[in-house]
């Protein structure tokens, strides 16, 4: 059987998509293969709302939060930590040597654009993280607030949107954002196995006086070949082939403005059979549009629960780590379609007898 994926990544990808990645297989040192990421970029950075350079790699999204610190942390960063994949950031600049400070706020909250411009005023620092959507608490950061904060300091903004990119509006030049990377596994739904980020030009200099930024992910050897229009390794071609056609479906087909509604649509269907039913995790304000944090205030048992979608046809999400009982997530994210997200409320409505 066939099952929706109702789990924050990956997302169920369509039928179009896996066509158009079985495709012939093509050589990395081909002019097709450099056509291919071409278009890719040129599209990316209507996506992205970018100038900036854009490296494609294969790799999940973790791989470039370990680059973009190791190509960008010079001396000491500042991780911004309110859930499970911002304080993962911390733990990664630790594994690689990196000094660095954990700002910490509540799971469930949102960074105080206030607290994070006082740390920064201590000048310690010359990066800072930030986790653009919380997948593990269902917030948004006030990123445009964040980003007016940040940019009074010289420091590096790095900034993960792996869970808002294709989905929610991001500006990256008119954010300042000097490295913004993202995994297609979410809300871009395409097959995991792609990471892609944007490195502005200040980040790239910045990054050709840090030594030790390692090899597979050295953003200047990634620059260097995108001069030729080629990748330092072999690319995932399939991928890039679903990747090429996924973007011109988003940018052409549905449009960007209506795939950002459609999305703000699915945030609030879901916030209301939340509110109407459970509560929210987060505060309203800064619930997400991607993935909606459930406060399980009626103590259902998830498990029992993800069982009986399971055999309808659904795969439920169970809260992330600490939050596993007393939250769960609805990811409405990616392709998804309005109709189903209801039909799935339903779905669960009829086996809690709601
Ligand atoms: N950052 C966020 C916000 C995420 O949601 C995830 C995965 O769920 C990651 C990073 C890590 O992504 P990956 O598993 O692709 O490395």
């Amino acid at each position: 059987m066939e099952r929706k994926l109702f789990i924050p990544g990956p997302v169920d990808v369509s039928e179009d998509v896996f066509k158009a990645m079985s495709r012939p297989m093509i050589g990395h040192r081909e002019r097709e293969y450099s056509r291919l990421i071409e278009e890719c970029v040129e599209n990316l950075k209507k996506l992205m709302f970018t100038e900036n350079n854009i490296f494609i790699v294969p790799s999940s999204s973790t791989g470039l939060m370990e680059a973009a610190i190791r190509n960008c942390v010079k001396e000491k960063c500042l991780n911004i930590c309110n859930g499970a994949f911002s304080d993962r950031w911390y733990d990664i600049a630790i594994a690689n040597g990196k000094n660095a400070d954990m700002l910490k706020f509540e799971w469930g909250d949102a960074p105080d654009p206030k607290l994070i411009d006082e740390k920064l005023s201590t000048n310690e620092y010359d990066a800072i993280t930030l986790v653009h959507n919380e997948t593990s608490t269902g917030v948004t950061a006030p990123i445009e607030k964040i980003s007016r904060v940040v940019r009074k300091h010289d420091v590096t903004f790095l900034v993960d949107t792996v869970s808002s990119m294709g989905a929610i509006k991001i500006e990256v030049d008119k954010l300042e954002i000097d490295v913004c990377l993202f995994g297609v596994q979410k809300a871009m739904a395409l097959p995991p196995g792609l990471a892609i980020c944007s490195v502005s030009e200040r980040a790239l200099e910045k990054s050709k006086e840090i030594s030790n930024r390692g090899y597979y992910f050295d953003f200047l050897k990634y620059l260097k070949y995108w001069k030729k229009k080629q990748t330092p390794t072999t690319g995932a071609i399939s991928l890039l082939h679903g990747l090429r056609y996924q973007l011109d479906k988003i940018l052409n087909k549905e449009g960007l403005e209506n795939r950002f509604k459609r999305h703000e649509k699915m945030g609030r269907i879901a916030r209301k059979w939340s509110k109407a039913n459970f509560d929210l995790f987060p505060r309203e304000e800064f619930s997400s549009n991607t993935v909606t944090c459930v406060r399980n205030t009626m103590n259902i048992d998830c498990n029992k629960l993800k069982e009986e979608l399971y055999n309808r046809g659904y795969v439920f999400s169970n809260g992330y780590g600490k939050l596993a009982d007393k939250t769960f997530r609805i990811a409405h994210m990616g392709d998804r379609k309005i109709e189903e997200l209801k039909e799935y409320l339903e779905t669960i409505n009829e086996i809690l007898n709601l």
